[in-house]
């Protein structure tokens, strides 16, 4: 084991602040092996000759140190290059003066926004992390009130009428009181991704210094010079995709050198008050609360806090109390080690243990049912669709097929009638089909700019489209490839158009299209093209939505003969426009939506006698009610209790087909019998 350099121990001791006394000090503490590499001995006389937090000269330093001016001016050059030092420029005194802050918030940042540093020495990376989490270990327990080391600031624009507001929480102060301003790379950000745990938060360009904050580190490099517009431009940009402001609270009363738009994926700041619950490191002079007459329940600032401090609940028709469910805020917790959350990143929980409203907990897509109906009810048609393709790109075919898991679990379906949640989709939806009216989404990503990554997704079904609007939507080009003459997959080719009007459909791709996804048909990946040949065509990203279109086999004797059709294979000629022959007289086997697509379609291409054959009860069947009435109106008719054991044929050709009759058994564990 090397010996530790007295110099660099000495150096760590100063720049540890409060704490800096009773940190122990060895070749594992993080301020020590960030350090021990980079600066020399001679660097650090000079650091240490410094002292913490005041300016000083070249010459100041020399005298202390007892070289050169030129000498400690190289040395303290170098320091600034580093980090340990900020260098700026007195115009008073047309000299350059060096300043030493404290380790964090302060010097490690500037060691990891040094990308050549961070390259080279990626122990900066790793000692950032550590540095922040260990010390604050200690410390967090005695945290004084108020203390704010890095203090969140609010969304201006939320306390605009708050004649209280101070000028310290508006970054528009910040804002106006410099007049120099750079933007750099996110430094916890870059912490992170140096040790392979990157949240996916863009890193670059993220974080603006102002100031001498920014002289600094535009003349050492660290970034580049931004004017005041530019600064407010990344600040919105930061708000719209869900991150929040901190500023490091460690200059004089009303002055900060920096506004960080953060996550508390990656933040260390915030994870201080997240982890340890020391929340008066971050804590803001605002709490966020609900105005319940304007709320619509969308649950859109659950999903966005970074904090994880809000959650769902729910409000059920019960004349028992309806308080809300018992839980602890954090406000509440009084801190100790026991109730450290490590897993603060992985472990949000945005509905309380009592769960939340129903339709939103049942529908597969979790879309903010309450959230569309109220802003349905308000006339807010476009907010409503807004809301609803945050989590489902295809209303318009969800509001004519979707099975209503929602509406089977509506509670007010225990008083009367189930909210009719699907036919409001429905409206909201088809409101957007008219072009006057149409909402195609902005283009949303931290870097305001689209993506230049090409994606590959094969398959244009319901999967490969959801995934294609989404990454549309986050900027990135998209390219759809089927092999199919046309879009929309099992939608275009699996459903009919009595119940899927393609025109709907199509209405709902071309938003797509609008947002530049380009549809490749007719190109069936893995034979016209590979995705070998893709990358070579520059494709970075590649999203496989084959479906799974096989119709299901009876596994009886007699299914290879003429006459017999798989269902969906059947319902997809249909859709093609392809001739298919069904003779007089067609049994259908099965009780679920396919099987009554393609009984009704049957009677449509002219079937005389249409039958479902179907080996449990009526009641059993797994197909909407709304379409077996429908069969049963067009004149289907349905042989419950009937399961298929032959296919008879003579010739190759289907002549008829034996059947077995059925009786229910005891009901299975999810009560099917
Ligand atoms: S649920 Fe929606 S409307 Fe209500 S406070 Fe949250 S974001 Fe606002
Ligand atoms: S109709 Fe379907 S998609 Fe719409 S909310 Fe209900 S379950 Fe979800
Ligand atoms: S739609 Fe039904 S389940 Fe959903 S919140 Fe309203 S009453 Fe409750």
């Amino acid at each position: 084991m090397a010996e530790l350099r007295p110099k660099i121990v000495k150096l760590c001791k100063i720049i540890g602040g409060v704490s800096g006394v009773v940190n122990k000090i060895d070749e594992n503490a993080p301020e020590y092996y960030s350090l021990a590499n980079i600066v020399t001995d001679d660097e650090a006389d000079v650091a240490i000759a410094a002292g913490l937090r005041k300016e000083r000269t070249a010459a100041w330093l020399a005298k202390k140190v007892g070289k050169s001016v030129e000498e400690t001016e190289k040395l303290a050059k170098h320091l600034a290059w580093i980090g340990v030092f900020r260098c700026t420029y007195d115009e008073k005194e047309g000299v350059d003066k060096y300043f030493m802050q404290i380790f964090a918030p302060g010097i490690m940042e500037m060691l990891v926004n040094n990308k050549e540093l961070l390259e080279t020495h990626p122990e900066v990376g790793r000692a950032f992390e550590e540095y922040t989490r260990k010390r604050m270990e200690l410390m967090s327990a005695v945290i004084p009130q108020g203390y704010g080391l890095m203090r969140v600031i609010p969304i201006e624009s939320a306390i605009k009428d708050d004649p209280n507001a101070n000028d310290f929480d508006k970054l528009s102060y910040y804002l106006n009181k410099y007049n120099k301003f750079s933007v750099s790379p996110c430094s916890c950000r870059s912490s992170r991704t140096s040790i392979n745990d990157g949240c996916g938060h863009l890193a670059d360009e993220m974080c603006i210094q102002m100031g001498k904050g920014a002289e600094h580190y535009i003349r050492t490099g660290r970034a580049r010079e931004i004017t005041r517009e530019e600064a407010l431009e990344i600040i919105k940009r930061a708000e719209e995709n869900g991150l929040m402001h901190d500023i490091p609270n460690i200059e004089e009363a009303g002055e900060s050198a920096a506004i960080c738009n953060c996550c508390s994926c990656a933040c260390f700041g915030l994870r201080v008050g997240l982890m340890f619950g020391a929340r008066d490191v971050i804590r803001s002079n605002y709490v966020a609360t609900i105005d319940e007459a304007k709320c619509v329940a969308c649950g859109m600032c659950v999903e966005t806090c970074p904090a994880n401090a809000l959650k769902l609940g729910q409000k059920l028709p019960t004349r028992a109390d309806t308080s809300a469910p018992e839980y602890k805020k954090m406000t509440d917790v009084i801190f100790s080690k026991d109730v450290w959350n490590p897993n603060y990143r992985e472990n949000f929980e945005d509905t309380l243990p009592t769960g939340t409203a129903p339709c939103k907990a049942a529908c597969p897509a979790h879309i903010a049912v309450q959230g569309y109906l109220k802003l349905a009810a308000q006339g807010k048609y476009t907010e409503a669709l807004e809301l609803i393709k945050r989590e489902n790109p295809f209303p318009a075919v969800c509001g004519r097929i979707c099975n209503k898991r929602c509406e089977q679990e509506c509670t007010r379906g225990n008083v009367d009638e189930a909210v009719a949640i699907d036919e409001v989709k429905r409206f909201i939806a088809d409101h957007d089909l008219d072009k006057a009216t149409r909402f195609v989404p902005k283009m949303l990503n931290q870097t305001g700019k689209p993506f230049t990554e090409k994606i590959a997704i094969i398959g244009a079904g319901p999967a490969g489209m959801s995934c294609a609007y989404y990454l549309a939507n986050k900027g990135y080009p998209v390219t759809v490839f089927d092999r199919n003459p046309v879009p929309g997959g099992m939608l275009t080719l699996g459903i009919p158009n009595f119940r899927l009007e393609k025109d709907v459909l199509n209405a709902e791709i071309d938003i797509l299209r609008e947002m530049g996804v380009e549809f490749k048909c007719s190109v069936e990946v893995g034979k016209d093209v590979t995705l070998q040949q893709l990358r070579e065509q520059g494709y970075k990203g590649f999203y496989l939505a084959i479906g799974a279109q096989k119709s299901a086999k009876l596994k009886v004797p007699g299914e290879e003969l003429k006459g017999v059709l798989g269902g969906v294979d059947f319902l997809r000629e249909v859709n093609l426009g392809n001739k298919v022959e069904i003779g007089k007289r067609c049994a259908v086997i099965g009780g679920g939506n396919v099987a009554m697509d393609v009984c009704r379609t049957a009677v449509r291409l002219g079937a005389e006698k249409t039958y479902i054959i179907y080996r449990r009860g009526e009641e059993e069947m797994p197909a909407d009610r709304d379409e077996v009435k429908e069969a049963k109106e067009e004149g289907v008719e349905f042989r419950f209790l009937c399961a298929p054991v032959e296919i008879l044929g003579e010739n190759g050709k289907v002549t008829g087909m034996k059947v077995e009759l059925m009786e229910l058994g005891e009901p299975d564990e999810k009560g099917r019998r």
